[in-house]
This record gives C-alpha cells, sequence and structure tokens, in this order.
C-alpha cells in the first residue's frame, strides 16, 4: 500500500531558466511544504527559483494521492495546461487577439436574395 499525500503544482511568476512549474508529493499540508520550499529549504529548483526572484506561487493540490500520481503527472511535461494561471493567461490572450481581429475587420458577405 503506497503511502498518500498531497501533490501539489508550484507556478514561478518569472520561469527560472526554462522551469516554469515545480510539482512535488508531501504528506504534511500543502501551505507547510510551501513554507519550506520558500525559506530554501525544498527543493533545489525552488530555492534557485525564489533565489533569483521569481515569486512561487501555490495554485494547485491533489489531496490523498501517492508518489506515483505526482511521477505521472511530471513525465506528462504539461504543467502549463493544467496550470490554472498560465491557463487564464492564455484565456486573457486569446480573448485580446478575438478583440484585436474583430476590431480590424471589414463583414464583405450578403446574404443572397431569394
Ligand atoms: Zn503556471
Amino acid at each position: 500500500m503506497s503511502v498518500k499525500g498531497t501533490v501539489y503544482l508550484l507556478h514561478f511568476e518569472t520561469p527560472y531558466k526554462h522551469a516554469g512549474h515545480y510539482i512535488g508529493w508531501t504528506k504534511t499540508p500543502a501551505e507547510e511544504r510551501m513554507a519550506l520550499h520558500v525559506s530554501g529549504r525544498g527543493s533545489p529548483l525552488v530555492k534557485a527559483a525564489v533565489g533569483a526572484g521569481s515569486n512561487v506561487l501555490l495554485v494547485m493540490t491533489w489531496e490523498d494521492e501517492d508518489r506515483h500520481f505526482e511521477r505521472a503527472l511530471r513525465e506528462r511535461h504539461n504543467a502549463k495546461g493544467i496550470c490554472p494561471k498560465c491557463r487564464a493567461a492564455y484565456n486573457e490572450k486569446a480573448r485580446n487577439r478575438m478583440r484585436e481581429t474583430r476590431a480590424n475587420a471589414r463583414s464583405v458577405y450578403r446574404e443572397r436574395a431569394a
């Protein structure tokens, strides 16, 4: 029986090298683990990101999961696709693009007379 805990996703407001996210697993509440990360006693990657001045946010948690789930999630290499903060930013950009497209458009379509 594998140990259950919480899998969590961290979002780096400023990407560190190529990393914009960190996925981890903890037996303690995610907020406690987060405090360790921010103080530099968590993973080296998060420590480096914080040290480089990036704001690190806890954006998602999955409770009652084991480390296999953590690994499976990491191996998908799609943290950006599941991160609510990145998705919100993506949707905002898509909305703006759509607005610009409509602003410059002129409809030349005419219903054909019967
Ligand atoms: Zn993100």
